[in-house]
């Protein structure tokens, strides 16, 4: 059975509630879960005990009724952290008993398991509610039996899964928590993999993404997802947009792979809009996430344990990924330290020091995993397009970080003379001395630079943030108009930078009448290369080009 799509709706005004059930039709949900617990007010409050009649009976979806509980600890799909509901118990399910006769009930009555097991009174009125084996009336509403941990993992999970499992009227077993990590999805789906019922098993959080999109690899009963950001009733839930175009939610099945971007932070990286539309366009079964590893002291041992584990999960068909800040080394460093597979490095990544792109394949025992770096072919793409041949070709490079690194020794292992001009003088020091000590194809050795120095260049590269929205440095252009005006008119100006995509700098060389060559075009080349390699296909460039001005602002 597909994996169901659900909207959740906290209700506080129940004709407002309707409207949004409409639009979450329309918007392609399959059900509607109508959050109740700050309406309902319970003993004595019939008028919203009526209200949650109408809204029930009215509903455009089928529908989950759900009354949480403050004192449950959690709330997928829900009010954010907690439930809303601090009336009595006995007045909630004499509602969802009410509910249950009706002649048109909700599809759904959720109930915590911490609820039923409070008290066997309360438990018989439940079960009394909904439609079981033992029940000799003619009910069709089922129990949804819920556990949440809005803190973590729950530390007696096993025996939570146990309870779940000995309450023969559960029709759909829920759990959800916290997710820590990455790989608390990877119990999640475990959890799927193992039901001996239909099974909700989400993580909350941004951590939590992967169980939300990944439940109809896994065969989960339904997930959810919000109607708008704002809307978001639970920290990390997609709208149902994403999930239904950004992450192609209806074509995900047990065979798709699965990539994603490595980094922290990467929740706004525009690379799962290009990749995802690519593989749509190519008709590949895959699905490309946010992978999110924490960069706390350092990040390294987070990486290790995260990486690891995602490649050791055969059912995930991990397949590959990007890495950004702050885990590029890492991933190089992995490759050469992980005995538990072969590993293959790209020259250029091992030149580097630094790589962006994974490739794993199930070849060879144990699989066989390709690190690459792809910055350096998206620094190199666009120059061969302008100039054809690199070699003899006189280069400056503004920066000594990890862009400029790749595009340095990418342009010096080209035959092109690099000159190294960076803020902290040492660092390009260090760089210069590094692409010297390589033995390679280089014209002439690389030197550090002045500014003025690059005036002499046939191209110079930023490879610094400057000018960069949201950056320190935002609004300022990374050489100097001086050193501009006296450059030859051949030259070229490249700004790896691409938000905005008219940098301060881009838009002083134009004016100046120089060629330039923006970030978005290295984007684009770099992300062209991952796609080939994971695929196996020439990439939609086009495509990945339109993407990207759609996702990131102009
Ligand atoms: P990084 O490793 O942190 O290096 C940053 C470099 O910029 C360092 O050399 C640093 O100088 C210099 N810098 C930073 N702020 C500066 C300022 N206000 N004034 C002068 N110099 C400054 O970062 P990275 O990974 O190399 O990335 C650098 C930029 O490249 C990013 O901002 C990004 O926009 C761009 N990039 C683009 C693509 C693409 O596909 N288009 C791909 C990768 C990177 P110090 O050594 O003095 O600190």
């Amino acid at each position: 059975m597909p994996t169901l799509l659900c909207v959740p709706i906290m209700v506080e005004n129940p004709h407002e509630a309707l409207d949004a059930a409409l639009l979450a039709r329309a918007r392609g949900a399959d059900l509607v879960e109508y959050r109740i617990d700050t309406l309902f007010q319970g003993e004595h409050d019939e008028a919203n005990a009526k209200a949650v009649e109408m809204l029930v009976a009215e509903s455009p979806l089928p529908c989950i009724i759900t009354c949480r509980s403050a004192s449950e600890s959690g709330g997928i799909g829900g009010v954010g952290e907690r439930g809303g509901y601090d009336g009595d118990d006995a007045s909630r399910i004499a509602l969802f008993e009410k509910l249950g006769a009706l002649d048109h009930p909700p599809r759904y009555l959720d109930v915590e398991l911490a609820t039923l097991a409070r008290s066997a009174n309360l438990r018989q009125k439940v079960l009394l509610a909904v439609e079981h084996d033992k029940q000799p009336r003619d009910l069709s509403t089922s129990l949804i039996l819920s556990v949440h941990d809005f803190d973590g993992r729950p530390a007696d999970l096993f025996k939570k899964l146990g309870a779940l499992r000995a309450e023969h009227a559960a029709r759909v077993h829920k759990i959800a928590w916290r997710a820590r990590s990455l790989r608390d999805n990877l119990e999640l789906f475990e959890i799927l993999r193992e039901r001996d019922r239909p099974t909700i098993a989400l993580g909350m959080g941004e951590f939590g993404l992967m169980s939300r999109v990944l439940a109809p690899k896994f065969g989960g009963f339904l997930t959810f997802a919000s109607l708008r950001d704002e809307a978001a009733t639970a920290p990390g839930q997609p709208t149902i947009d994403d999930l239904l175009n950004l992450y192609r939610f209806r074509s995900i099945d047990r065979r798709t792979r699965v990539y994603g971007v490595i980094g922290w932070p990467v929740a706004q990286s525009a690379s799962p809009h290009i990749h995802n539309a690519g593989f749509e366009a190519i008709e590949w079964n895959g699905v490309y996430l946010p992978l999110p590893i924490p960069a706390t002291g350092g990040g390294w041992e987070h990486f290790k344990a995260t990486l690891g584990a995602l490649l050791d999960d055969r059912h995930l068909d991990f397949s590959g990924c990007s890495v950004t800040i702050p885990h590029k080394g890492h991933l190089l460093r992995f490759a050469r330290e992980d005995r538990s597979r072969e590993w293959v490095i790209d020259p250029i990544a091992a030149r580097t020091g630094a790589a962006n792109t994974l490739v794993v394949s199930d070849e060879g025992e144990g699989g066989r995993c390709s690190v690459h770096n792809t910055d350096a072919e998206g620094v190199l793409a666009p120059l061969r397009e302008r100039l054809g041949v690199l070699s003899g070709r006189r280069v400056g490079v503004i920066g000594a970080g990890g862009a400029a690194r790749a595009a340095a020794v990418a342009l010096a292992d080209a035959g092109a003379t690099v000159l190294i001009h960076n803020r902290t003088g040492e660092r390009a020091s260090e760089l210069v001395a590094h692409i010297n000590g390589l033995e390679g194809p280089h014209e002439g050795p690389a030197s550090v630079a002045s500014a003025p120095d690059l005036a002499s260049c046939e191209v110079v590269i930023n490879a610094t943030p400057i000018g960069m929205t949201g950056g320190d440095a935002e609004g300022e252009s990374a050489l100097d108009a001086s050193v501009l005006g006296v450059m030859d008119e051949t030259a070229i100006i490249f700004d790896t930078v691409y938000n905005p995509p008219e940098t301060p700098l881009i838009r002083a060389a134009s004016e100046r009448g120089l060629t330039t060559i923006g970030g978005r075009e290295m984007f684009i080349a770099q992300a062209a290369l991952q796609f080939r390699l994971w695929t196996g296909r020439e990439a939609p460039v086009a495509l990945f080009g339109r993407v990207l001005d759609e996702t990131l602002p102009r």
